[in-house]
């Protein structure tokens, strides 16, 4: 399937060709994401893990090794307490020093940035995505990058060249294309003094007053702007394809800049695309870390299972903006999934284009490779029927599927998982219910009404077992009748005496779940 597949103009697939055109045959090829952890890490960074994962995959399909690498840029400077974190008035007392230098309040790690880290990397793994994880402060402070520093102190007239070409206004006179965090005090509000054209770079600090000179090469505070180190590190860790945001590509932006000053370090700018904003939908707020309210990968993985995250990714051209629902719109991308599942498994016809379009957003679409056995396959909207049924219950809710093979129980245990919290957290108010308690006290009703009840129950005693959810939505329609009861009435008289509403689950299948003992007990006040 895999080799077939490869043609199939899937964006992976196309930005995986394009890396092996323009970088031509390596024996390994790089593939780099990364982010400064100064907030939680937000579902719409995660598109940029995804994308890059998502490449590396199509590379590897292709028989070629890939080193994928995530840079946690942790030695930025802590500009801004964020709304989200407890003790304020101690974070304030950190602003201008490294993150990793920040206490995290959340208790989480051993300082903020390392707090943000670990949560992300716990969850990464779940989706199937594994990088190699590199931290740029521990990297920078250890003098992994003197050369790279040197090299743009060497050349910092051509870089302000570069920079200038972009600028409304051009650099101060005395810029320099490095900046100093304070071995003293930690803040980065130091003034370069003077560099000896070799490895030593003197400074001041206003703050504590600190003055000295620094060796490069040794543990320093010096680190390059996110514009100069950026195609720097491109060029040491040999990076060959990096996706970015709109804020890199934007005219004049970090991108633009770095692909000029990339050639000072004697080297070349990655193949790279423009990845969209997400939206989120149906749960209200918006996904900005400066904002309280963050909507993460965890936030994604309640409502969706694994391959349905990376579907929703997939399945979608990263340079096109998309929501990410948490309302009625989960019911129709489950909907979505599976069909491209019975597509890829042959289950369902789908022309040829159309086959290996979704055959391959299937692949991609799952953690590592597709099951040998196509998955079991229930709906979300039919497990939430189930699962408030049984209260919850998911291991009832799976025993009353029927033709589930043990190997495939786990894939549904996570979708039944995902189900019931969608209905009980986001789902809309008349999508849900609760079935009354057994020996609930009858509702008071007409002659007619009372006579519609008194012969489904005897459908319900007699007949249930034994037919079928069409031939029962037929008896349903013949009480109704045969007690002169409008059929819409008779329907809201039913789960107003099942679950207290004027409406509930398709009525035929509902009796079908609750099953005759049950709904016995429940309706035993409408006997007689
Ligand atoms: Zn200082």
């Amino acid at each position: 399937m895999l080799m077939e597949t490869l043609n199939t103009g899937h964006w992976a697939d196309v930005n995986a060709e394009k890396i092996l055109r323009e970088k031509g045959d390596k024996p390994l090829y790089t593939c780099a994401s990364g982010i400064t952890p100064s907030g939680t890490v937000h579902i719409g960074n995660f598109r940029e893990i995804i994308s890059t994962e998502l490449v590396v995959r199509a590379l590897r399909d292709r028989g070629k090794k890939v080193r994928f690498i995530y840079s946690w840029d942790d030695y930025d400077v802590f500009r801004k307490v964020p709304k989200n974190m407890p003790n304020p008035e101690l974070l304030t007392q950190y602003l201008r020093q490294p993150i990793t230098l920040v206490p995290d309040t959340l208790g989480r790690a051993e300082n903020y940035a390392r707090g943000n880290e670990k949560d992300l990397e716990a969850l990464l793994p779940l989706v199937g995505v594994e990088p190699e994880f590199l931290y740029q402060a521990e990297r920078y402070s250890q003098g992994y990058y003197a050369e790279g520093i040197r090299h743009a102190l060497v050349h910092k007239e051509e870089i302000r060249k570069t920079l200038d070409a972009y600028r409304t206004e051009p650099l101060e006179a005395d810029w320099w294309p490095v900046s100093v965090f304070c071995e003293k005090c930690h803040r980065d509000n130091t003034a370069i003094e003077g560099w000896d054209g070799d490895w030593g770079l003197s400074y001041s600090c206003p703050d504590c007053g600190n003055r000295e000179t620094l060796d490069l090469r040794k543990a320093s505070g010096a680190k390059l702007p996110w514009r100069i180190d950026w195609p720097m590190r491109w060029v040491k860790e040999g990076v060959d394809f990096e996706p970015a945001g709109k804020d890199h590509h934007s005219e004049g932006g970090s991108f633009d800049t770095a692909r000029l000053t990339v050639e000072v370090f004697g080297g070349q700018a990655p193949v790279t695309f423009q990845y969209d904003f997400i939206s989120i939908k149906g749960r209200g707020g918006k996904i900005s870390s400066s904002s309280g309210e963050v909507i993460g990968l965890d936030d994604v993985l309640e409502v969706y299972t694994p391959e349905l995250t990376r579907f929703l990714f997939a399945g979608t051209r990263p340079n096109a903006e998309f929501a990410i629902s948490f309302d009625l719109d989960v019911l129709k991308l489950y909907e979505d999934y599976d069909k491209c599942e019975r597509i890829y498994y042959g289950v369902q016809d789908a022309n040829e284009k159309e086959k290996a379009k979704q055959s391959r957003i299937y692949e991609l679409s799952q953690r590592s490779r597709p099951e040998a056995e196509m998955p079991y396959q229930v709906t979300i909207r039919h497990l939430s029927t189930l699962l408030q049924t049984y209260d919850g219950d998911i291991d009832r809710t799976l025993a009353a599927l029927e033709g589930v093979k043990p190997a495939q129980l786990k894939r549904l245990r996570e979708r039944a998982e995902c189900a019931w919290r969608w209905v009980t957290q986001f789902a809309p108010e008349d999508f849900k219910f609760q079935l009354k308690a057994e020996g609930s006290p009858a509702n008071a009703l007409s002659v007619s009404e009372s006579a519609a009840v008194r012969g489904l129950l005897k459908v319900i005693e007699t007949e249930l077992e034994h037919i079928d959810e069409k031939a029962l939505n037929d008896r349903v329609y013949a009480v109704a009748a045969e007690a002169g009861l409008d059929t819409k009435e008779f329907f809201k008289v039913m789960y107003q005496a099942l679950v207290g509403k004027d409406q509930g689950p398709r009525l035929a299948s509902f009796l079908k779940i609750i099953g005759k003992p049950k709904l016995l007990a429940v309706l035993k006040n409408y006997q007689g």
